[in-house]
């Protein structure tokens, strides 16, 4: 341990290496629950890459496991400590070095909050799309680390189609550059691509080049009312096949629009079985938000009410950002599922998720990105009681074998971490891990990265 400390100091500032066991304690876990967390020997908090590269090159020369963490407001376990562990913290490597107009790209560090660079490129006329709702605490790294998607992925992507190049310090401290900064580009294998949902398995990102979108008209936003989910997925099916193109189409059920208006008193109808916020961006959105409204009415909706202005839209989509937080509130613990499954299967799953929450007498509430078919069934339950518990957790792990049972996948955005690790061995089956883990190995032969996440 002193070796350790000691060889770190040799390439870092005081300040930069943190060892008081109260402050350490308190970079040891993300923000899910049910994932261990070990005791981390050292946060240490790099401003500059050779500063990350003498932290890699000490791990490696010691053995000693390294955790990335941007944020640490990921839902999968996947920045959290193990015993001993260097705690590799990049919120200090914060600046947007570059954005530029021509070709479209902003070149940042890992530690960019989200939100941050998003106000930094609109000033300029352009938009960095992928959107999480944590956007105001996230990091552009913790980003890439879970491949994080968001409100307006459904029509604009997710951050895999954002990231052109990456520069990146390997688990033997060599810095290795992936990709490009041009528009096209197709030499070698997609080893950027790779590095996206990675979750700090493969290496430290220190520098991402992002493909950044013209500025889109401001969006409009539509509140539909439905008696049902079901009537609610039957729209969401009926819109995307009728060739729309929703900047947004998020679902939300009662029970979250019950916990939304106790958090922000925001007067969202608490009458209705489930709540379709759609949004257009287009040059004409009250257009495409009137024939996106007929075909909510013929699916059944009693209510369709577009927002009358911005103003009016923003307090709907602001509406929507705080489920999760509001959910958070209804029992004292929760878990989210993050599963993603076909459009076609959106009312089964839903149902099916509502099934579960009756079978193990719990509350669990139902958000979703339904325009991407990624449902976040929040459990929401007494973590005091050991019973309540348990039963979150079969019902947790439940909702998953639903969700690989129609053709989804267990998670859309949030990653595996430690929460998800023995789903993803069912999703990818024998031959996938076996690829994956020799993937890894490539890179990290010492097993130093973030090791226990993934597989
Ligand atoms: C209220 C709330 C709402 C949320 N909404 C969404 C949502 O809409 N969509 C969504 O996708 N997620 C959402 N999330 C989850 C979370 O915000 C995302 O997973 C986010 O991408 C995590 O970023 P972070 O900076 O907190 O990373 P962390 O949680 O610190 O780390 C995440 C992973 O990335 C790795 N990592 C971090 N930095 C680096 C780096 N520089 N190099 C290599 N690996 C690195 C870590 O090791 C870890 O595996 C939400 C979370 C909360 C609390």
């Amino acid at each position: 341990m002193r070796e350790l400390i000691e060889r770190l100091h040799e390439g870092l500032p005081t300040a930069a290496v943190l060892t008081d066991p109260d402050v350490t304690a308190s970079y040891a876990h993300d923000m899910a629950s049910f994932s261990e967390a070990g005791a981390p020997a050292v946060v240490v908090l790099p401003r500059t890459v050779e500063q990350v590269q003498h932290v890699m090159r000490t791990a490696t020369a010691l053995r000693v496991p390294v955790v990335p963490q941007g944020a640490r407001t990921g839902l999968s376990g996947a920045a959290n400590a193990s015993d001993g562990c260097i705690v590799l913290s990049l919120v200090r490597m914060d600046r947007i070095l570059e954005i530029d107009p021509v070709d479209r790209i902003a070149v940042v560090e890992p530690g960019v909050v989200n939100a941050v660079l998003s106000r930094a490129v609109a000033e300029q006329g352009l938009y960095y799309p992928p959107d999480p709702s944590s956007w105001e605490q996230c990091t552009i790294g913790g980003n890439i680390g879970t491949g994080a998607g968001g409100l307006c992925c459904v029509k604009y992507g997710v951050t895999a189609e954002y990231v052109l190049g990456l520069e990146v310090v390997l688990a033997d401290g060599r810095l290795l550059n992936t990709g490009r900064r041009t528009a096209k580009g197709v030499a070698g294998y997609d080893l950027t691509r790779l590095f996206v949902g990675a979750e700090g398995t493969l290496g430290i990102v220190v520098k991402a080049v992002l493909a950044l979108r013209p500025a889109p008209p401001r969006q409009l936003v539509l509140a539909a009312e439905f008696p049902s989910t079901a009537a609610a997925c039957a729209a969401v099916c009926e819109i995307m096949a009728r060739g729309h193109a929703p900047s947004l189409l998020e679902l939300m059920d009662t029970t979250t629009i019950r916990a939304v208006n106790d958090l922000a008193q925001m007067g969202l109808p608490e009458t209705t079985e489930a709540l379709l916020l759609a949004a257009f961006d287009t040059p004409d959105p009250a257009a495409d938000l009137a024939a996106v409204g007929e075909l909510c009415t013929a699916a059944g909706a009693t209510q369709v009410v577009p927002a009358d202005d911005a103003a009016e839209s923003e307090m709907l989509l602001q509406a929507r950002r705080l489920a999760l937080v509001a959910l958070e509130r209804v029992g004292t613990a929760t878990m989210i599922d993050d599963v993603c499954v076909p459009r076609a299967q959106l009312a089964p799953m839903i149902e099916g998720v509502a099934a579960i929450a009756r079978k193990y007498e719990l509350t669990i509430g139902m958000c979703a990105h339904a325009g991407d078919g990624n449902t976040h069934p929040i459990v929401c339950f007494d973590g005091a009681d050991a019973d309540e518990s348990a039963r979150a957790r079969e019902s947790f792990d439940e909702i998953m074998a639903l969700g690989l049972s129609l053709g989804g996948t267990i998670t859309g955005e949030h990653g595996v971490g430690l929460l998800k690790k023995e789903w993803l061995a069912r999703e990818l089956g024998p031959v996938g891990v076996e690829l994956q883990r020799g993937v890894r190995q490539v890179f990290d032969p010492l097993n130093l990265l973030n090791p226990g996440k993934l597989f």
